[in-house]
């Protein structure tokens, strides 16, 4: 058999499937065999590549040749010129010249660009998630060898702890210590639960993980076992992800079959087992109380903290509830160790993050960056400056419980401590980047709709309060607000953070707080003067210039 001399992937994530790349993998394969390069072809259907402007993507490798949108109709030249002939095929190649058909991420990767490092996307889009043994081939499952066989469930924690890994879903809790925690309970069963309800608008990344190497979050929720002593685990996915269902579902199987899940894992007296569990949509499942109470077969509803899942997590049992992003770290952490970890990031926040860019930049997508990067770096770097040359006006983070960054933060770096000092929070991963059309009032309106929607209506603040600021902003967008409605805003925000029973309705109030803080010129123009200065909202007919 000849040795491989090309390998080529397509991007097999949801929407390029929904845009027909298993017609395209099936044209490849075919195309391949028909000309008799199927022992020098290696043909793979990944995960997501990391772009999302030209789906579904083809690259070649090992130029690293990108070419997107690839229709069935475009193999045979495709396969023809570059693979038979060794010829690229500019006519095919992803648009967007300046990335000269590259991925921002495979550029910096050979060493061109100055920030990006892949530490949990590190075999996404590299390898076939549904074969185990090429995620064995990748170093999988070495780390819960050494975990399970050269480490005490002591050291896996104090390596973790270590490490400064701090937790991805927003809160940037210490992982280690979280674990610490459960592991002193002296109350058994202990469970381990992969918070997989990922249901912040705009934010994807978990899914993108799930789906391009499902058994990383297999492998960490094992160390994690381990580590604290639990038996069964679950990953608690969002209903709609049923593409990263099937996926772990796959790799669950193909775990338990080689002997990583189930019991006497490496010969070692430890068990260990992982169920799925899936959400039915509820945006307040995500919050680690309201899950556990779903997992309990209850209506999704946050439970009062304290305790916290720590000691009274599922059923009553010490649990520890990590995102997925969060474990998917583990991993490495384990196997390179936390000296290693450390090295990238910054002091108090370690390691890398994982971005979802959107709105109205040139390119859009996944990168996994150092923590400490800033904004700026991002939009002029990886998302290719703003789309037809507009001016940055704000970008808000992590969703919808995430902050409005002003223009003024560009700079700030973007770890948790410097955006706590700032006012502002990281927030889960969405980066929603706005020009200068975007009208402040009109954003904030949309996001307190989501709010006023997905309150599950337990806590008064929250379920009045969303509701109320949500109304007074349509009528500051209708052009019938009055000043005094910014004083009531203000309190309805102070109230909410103030009083409300979770994540939710705490953070329900900080889109008004950051327009008022940021923006409040923009916002006093739609009552003063009757006019939204950037021509969205409805009352307007004409433009004027704020100062
Ligand atoms: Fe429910 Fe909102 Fe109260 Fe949270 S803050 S418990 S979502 S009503």
């Amino acid at each position: 058999m000849s040795a491989v001399r090309s390998l080529v992937l397509v991007s097999g994530d949801p929407q390029s499937l929904a845009r027909g790349a298993s017609d395209v993998f099936s044209a490849l394969q075919a195309e391949i065999k028909r000309l008799g390069l199927q022992d020098e072809i290696s043909l793979l259907m990944t995960g997501d590549l990391g772009r999302h402007d030209a789906l579904p993507l083809v690259i070649v490798y090992p130029e690293a040749t990108i070419y997107g949108p690839v229709k069935p109709e475009n193999v045979p030249w495709l396969v023809e010129e570059h693979l038979y002939k060794g010829r690229i095929v500019p006519e095919l190649q992803a648009s967007a010249a300046e990335l000269t058909g590259q991925i921002a991420w495979l550029t910096a990767r050979q060493g061109t660009l100055p920030a990006e490092q892949r530490v949990v996307l590190r075999r996404a889009g590299l390898i076939d998630p549904e074969d185990i043994e090429e995620y064995i081939a990748h170093d999988g499952y070495e780390a819960l060898g050494k975990a399970v066989t050269q480490m005490s469930p002591q050291e896996v924690i104090e390596e973790i702890v270590q490490s400064g890994l701090r937790g991805r879903g927003g809160a940037g809790f210490p992982t280690g210590i979280k674990w610490r925690f459960v592991a002193q309970v002296d109350n058994y069963p202990r469970y381990i639960i992969c918070n997989a309800d990922e249901s912040e608008p705009g934010t994807f990344k978990d899914r993108l993980i799930l789906e391009g190497d499902p058994h990383s979050i297999i492998e960490a929720m094992t160390i994690a076992a381990y580590a604290v002593g639990a038996q069964e685990g679950y990953i608690y996915v969002r209903g709609e992800y049923t593409l990263a269902q099937q996926r772990l579902q796959t790799a669950i199987e193909q775990a338990q079959a080689l002997g990583f899940l189930g019991d006497n894992i490496f010969g070692r007296d430890f068990r260990f087992n992982i169920h799925i569990h899936t959400g039915a949509g509820a945006y307040i499942c995500g919050e680690e109380t309201a899950l556990i109470e779903s997992l309990e077969g209850k209506r999704g509803e946050p439970r009062p903290r304290p305790p916290y899942p720590t000691t009274h997590g599922l059923w009553g049992k010490p649990t520890v509830v990590n995102n997925v992003e969060t474990l998917a770290n583990v991993p490495a952490i384990i196997l390179h160790g936390a000296n290693w970890y450390r090295q990238m990031g910054t002091k108090n926040s370690p390691g890398t993050k994982v971005y979802t860019m959107l709105g109205n930049v040139n390119v859009t997508g996944l990168i996994e960056v150092p923590m400490g990067i800033t904004l700026r770096e991002v939009i002029a770097i990886y998302a290719k400056g703003m789309k037809n040359g507009a001016t940055f006006k704000l970008a808000q983070t992590g969703g919808s419980s995430g902050s409005i960054i002003p223009a003024s933060l560009q700079d700030t770096p973007m770890d948790f401590d410097s955006y706590s000092r700032a006012g502002v929070s990281l927030g889960s991963g969405a980066l929603l980047i706005c020009d200068e059309n975007t009208c402040v009032v009109d954003l904030a309106r949309v996001l307190l709709r989501f709010f006023a929607c997905e309150s599950c209506g337990k806590c008064t603040p929250c379920r009045v309060g969303g509701q109320r600021a949500r109304q007074i902003l349509t009528n500051i967008a209708e052009g019938v607000g009055s000043l005094s409605d910014l004083d009531d805003l203000e309190t309805i925000s102070t109230h909410l953070y103030n009083l409300s029973n979770c994540g939710l309705g705490q953070t329900a109030g900080v889109p008004i707080r950051d327009i008022l803080r940021h923006f409040r010129a923009e916002v006093e123009a739609h009552i003063r003067l009757k006019v939204c200065p950037t021509g969205v909202c409805a009352m307007s007919g004409r433009r004027v210039k704020v100062r």
